[in-house]
């Protein structure tokens, strides 16, 4: 085969936005996948967006990604969360069809020029001289090429776990990918165990959901992308989700099963997300909760089955059986895929640049769940992000970063690289010093200009953008200036009133923000110099010397995030290298 700019492995929600940003900004790309019926698979809920993962979404549309209008195309229900917050809080959130969605991506990369797509399993990263130069497949093929992005998900060495059986497999019915972790190992790459969980899926017509609530879209229904025309989505077809609750005999099934359980007899090691919890884990950790909530969520138009969000379980078939019966509704329901739990190999991000190439190989990127993170928002951007970067440095440009002022993307692979992980990563508003600026509404705002420079949006979406900039910069300067709304299109006068509004309540909050980061920005962003030298560095304590040569921070603002590094050694650092500049 011939020879690629890059190689982007599985094409998963990070593979897909790495391998459709390096074609779009100029290189030859191969995205190799194990199954190319699976592409942009959502393993577990079939939802995109939530709090603060929502907001990510918008940003990657804003740079020019693709999940927000896949997401668009493909979904069943929207909803906006936390409406009866302030506007920095609103989340999108959207079921999907799942199958729809796989196939609109799918869609997308087959008709990415500069993009070629292969079903075949990677087993080796060919690294020549320090630098990647190429992959090897499992029938032996070796494909060239420049750079390569691995996004292989939950497949390295996967384990499934259903009660006390387990055996190995990337998802239920996928195969593993067992030997690509085993070749990055003997370069010297630090390899850890996670793990994760999804619930039964069960048929619909055995649920009886009149002993439910019902639980609709909004209406009107809000786009995720800001290049979805909003008066035609008005229309858009939706399905109701249902919500009922485990009781008491669901827990006490729960409990006299713990034996069971291989999340309780130890047979699972890696740990799981805490904030996305089994229901076993549930039940032990709040003893006092009397029921807990269960979401019926559709999994596509055209089929009856649905997912019980609320119950991941790794129990055995028959236990799961039962509490399935035991909740109210689903007295007589059958289950057509039984729940289980997965462990996986992940590379601790503390081995990645900011760029999320690795610092031990040239040209090889991380991006996606290999890093510790979950969730397909959280993989989609770092995808987004890897492939850029992966773009910028073939054409020997300037890497491409997001301060944490800027975007939640920024704020996620900031800690990544910096604080590593110990628990599967996912994001939160919390994590947002500045989460005021960084709202769902304004993320064209704060964005679109770096996904023109990228060149990920086009000179025609952007002047669009740009009319929209000007219309609303003028209605904030009190100018009463009438833009033509097909020059805005597909923003609206209705958005423009939103922003004002937004402007009116935040404006003194905001600006006292910009205050801060104006003045501690200049530190924040100040950059370590690539071959600097703790173990030289007099005044540094060991300790601090070992965690900054571990992370190798690019920015000060970085380094001071490193857990274990305190404000007295930043301070040495800082010294010290004022003395080496001026040469004492
Ligand atoms: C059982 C289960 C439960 C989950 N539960 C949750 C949850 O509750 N909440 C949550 O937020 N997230 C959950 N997730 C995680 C979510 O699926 C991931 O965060 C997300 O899909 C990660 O995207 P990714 O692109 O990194 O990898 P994936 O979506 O896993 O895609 C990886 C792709 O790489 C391909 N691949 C792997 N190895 C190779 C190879 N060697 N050669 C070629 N191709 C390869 C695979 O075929 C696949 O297409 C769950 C995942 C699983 C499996």
């Amino acid at each position: 085969m011939e020879k690629f700019n890059v190689i982007v492995i599985g094409a998963g929600h990070a593979g897909c936005e790495a391998a459709l940003a390096c074609a779009r900004m100029g290189q030859t790309a191969l995205l190799v996948t194990m199954n190319l019926d699976a592409i942009a698979q959502m393993s577990c809920n079939p939802a995109i967006g939530g709090i603060a993962k929502g907001q990510m979404v918008r940003e990657l549309d804003a740079l020019g990604g693709e999940m927000g209008k896949v997401t668009d195309e493909a979904g069943l229900q929207f909803r906006m969360l936390n409406m009866s917050r302030g506007p920095a809080v609103w989340s999108p959130r959207a079921q999907c069809d799942k199958r729809l969605y796989s196939l609109s991506m799918k869609n997308r990369l087959e008709s990415q020029p500069n993009l070629k797509i292969l079903q075949a399993e990677a087993t080796r990263i060919i690294i020549e001289s320090g630098k990647t130069a190429g992959i090897e497949t499992k029938t032996g093929t070796v494909i060239n090429s420049d750079s390569v992005i691995l996004t292989a998900g939950t497949f390295l060495k996967g384990l499934i776990h259903v009660g006390l059986t387990h055996f190995s497999g990337g998802r239920f019915g996928e195969l593993s990918s067992e030997t690509l972790s085993d070749s990055l190992k003997a370069l010297g790459f630090e390899i850890k165990r996670l793990k994760t969980g999804t619930p039964p899926r069960l048929n619909g017509r055995t649920i009886d959901f009149s002993k439910m609530k019902e639980q609709p879209g909004d209406n009107p229904p809000i786009p995720f992308s800001h290049f979805t025309n909003t008066q035609e989505f008005k229309n858009k077809l939706q399905l109701a989700c249902w919500l009922t609750y485990t009781n008491k005999t669901t827990h006490d099934i729960i409990n006299s099963n713990l034996d069971r359980s291989p999340l309780y007899q130890g047979v699972i090691k890696g740990i799981g997300p805490r904030y996305c919890p089994s229901i076993e884990d549930k039940i032990v950790r709040f003893a006092e909760r009397e029921r807990h909530q269960v979401f019926l969520e559709p999994e596509g138009f055209g089929t009856h089955e649905f997912y019980a969000n609320g119950i991941s379980t790794s129990l055995p078939e028959d236990v799961q059986e039962k509490i399935v019966h035991s909740i109210v509704g689903l007295e007589n329901t059958q289950i057509i895929r039984y729940g289980y739990a997965i462990e996986y190999d992940f590379f601790p991000p503390t081995q990645l640049k900011s760029t999320l190439e690795t610092k031990a190989v040239e040209n090889l990127y991380f991006a996606g769940q290999v890093n510790g993170t979950t969730g397909y928002e959280e993989a989609a951007a770092q995808g987004l992000m890897a492939g850029i970067n992966c773009a910028l440095k073939l054409k020997g440009k300037e890497p491409f970063i997001l301060n944490r002022d800027e975007a939640y993307i920024g704020v996620m692979i900031d800690e990544l690289i910096t604080r590593g992980v110990d628990e599967p990563y996912r994001m939160f508003t919390a994590r947002a010093e500045y989460r005021l600026m960084l709202r769902s509404d304004n993320a064209d705002l704060r964005l679109m200009d770096h996904g023109h420079s990228t060149g990920l949006i086009n000179d025609e979406q952007f002047s669009r953008f740009d009319n929209y900039r000007k219309a609303l910069a003028d209605r904030l300067d009190g100018k009463e200036t009438e833009m033509k709304e097909e020059l805005l299109f597909p923003w609206t006068k209705e958005k423009i009133d939103f922003e004002v509004e937004v402007d009116k309540k935040y404006a003194p909050y905001i600006l006292r923000q910009k205050e801060v980061i104006e003045k501690t920005g200049k530190l924040e962003n100040k950059r370590l110099p690539e071959n600097v030298n703790y173990d030289s560095m007099t005044g540094l304590l060991t300790e601090a010397k070992q965690r900054l040569n571990r992370v190798r921070p690019a920015t000060i603002g970085q380094a001071s995030r490193i857990p274990g590094v305190t404000p007295a050694d930043i301070a040495v650092v800082l010294i010290n290298l004022a003395k080496e500049k001026a040469g004492k």
